[in-house]
């Protein structure tokens, strides 16, 4: 769905991307992390058209973004920066402005739109009166209006509370599941991330450290618990055997690479230990990310 190729965006001296490569592929939710200017909104900027890069190629649905902008952008909807709306004017009369001033929409359109952002009742009151999640939901229902099947979104649960977080999740995954859009998105918090994305890229200084599926994450390296009685023996057990690389703690150990859960089970069990617990000890999606930007090295 998108393909970014050696893509450059330099302010002045600066080099704020340098060179990335990025493949969103169609039908997946991907996520863009990275610290505070590690690039992401130029990037997204650079893909929407509003910035123009220094170098490299960007195609949106196959159609070269740089050369045929109009078209490659004609089925992909963004929010970028906070969407300003006109508080004493209502929901619909504000998607309708937003429409007249892109593509002109019909009323059943407009109606649709409301009903799948979860707006349908109270679209004709006055957004002044609307809940931070409630304009959220008006930005992703302007967004929808001229049927993307693209999504790009800067930071979309931004300053919401826990519920207006759910409720943007849900309906983000629902726009995925039930009406195949593709979703890139970018954003900080990472609890969301790990529910939502299928797919991550991990920026930092204008470069991409990791891309990939979320499934694919490697998040083990080889670490495991291996909780025995006695306590103690699973350790001497496993320096014994020379599978063990690091230990923390009494029952958290790092294995040797080619040394699995079930080689260290079984040995225990040869042993005579009573084993109680054993399985890999995967990072969450913050440790990896923390790893990742501090580890340096790019993928
Ligand atoms: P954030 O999470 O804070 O939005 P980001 O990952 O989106 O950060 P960018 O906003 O793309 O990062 O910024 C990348 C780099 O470019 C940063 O060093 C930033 O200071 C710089 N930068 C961004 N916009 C401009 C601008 N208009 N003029 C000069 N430098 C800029």
């Amino acid at each position: 769905m998108i393909e970014i190729r050696g893509l450059v965006k330099r302010y002045g001296a600066r080099l704020a991307v340098a060179g990335i490569d990025l493949v969103v592929p169609r039908g997946r939710i991907f996520g863009l992390l990275g610290h505070n200017g590690a690039g992401k909104s130029t990037t997204i900027g650079c893909l929407l058209g509003h910035l123009f890069p220094d170098g490299g190629a960007l195609r949106v649905g196959g159609v070269d973004a740089l050369a045929e902008r109009r078209r490659a952008l004609a089925r992909v909807g963004a929010i970028f920066e906070t969407p300003a709306f006109y508080d004493y004017l209502s929901g619909y009369r504000n998607l309708r402005i937003f429409a007249e001033c892109t593509a002109p929409v019909s009323d059943a359109r407009l109606m649709e739109v409301a009903g799948i952002v979860g707006l349908a009742d109270r679209i004709r009151d006055r957004v002044g009166k609307y809940s931070h999640g409630m304009r959220q939901r008006l930005a992703l229902g302007q967004a929808l209006l001229p049927d993307p099947e693209l999504l790009i979104v800067d930071e979309p649960t931004d300053g919401l509370d826990p519920e207006g977080i759910h409720e943007i999740r849900s309906l983000l995954l629902r726009l995925n599941r039930e009406h195949g859009l593709t979703l890139l998105l970018s954003s900080h918090l990472l609890s969301e991330v790990e529910l939502l994305c299928t797919d991550i890229a991990v920026m930092r200084e204008g470069r991409v450290l990791y891309s990939g599926p979320m499934a694919d994450l490697p998040r083990t390296e080889g670490w495991i618990v291996l909780r025995a009685d006695p306590p103690g023996r699973a350790a001497d057990l496993l320096l014994g055997r020379g599978w063990l690389e690091e230990r923390r703690g009494e029952d958290r150990f790092r294995l040797r690479a080619g040394v699995s859960v079930a080689d260290a089970v079984g040995a225990a069990v040869a042993d005579g230990l009573r084993v109680e617990a054993a399985h890999p000890i995967e990072m969450t999606l913050e440790e990896f990310y923390l790893q990742t930007v501090h580890g340096g090295g790019d993928a």
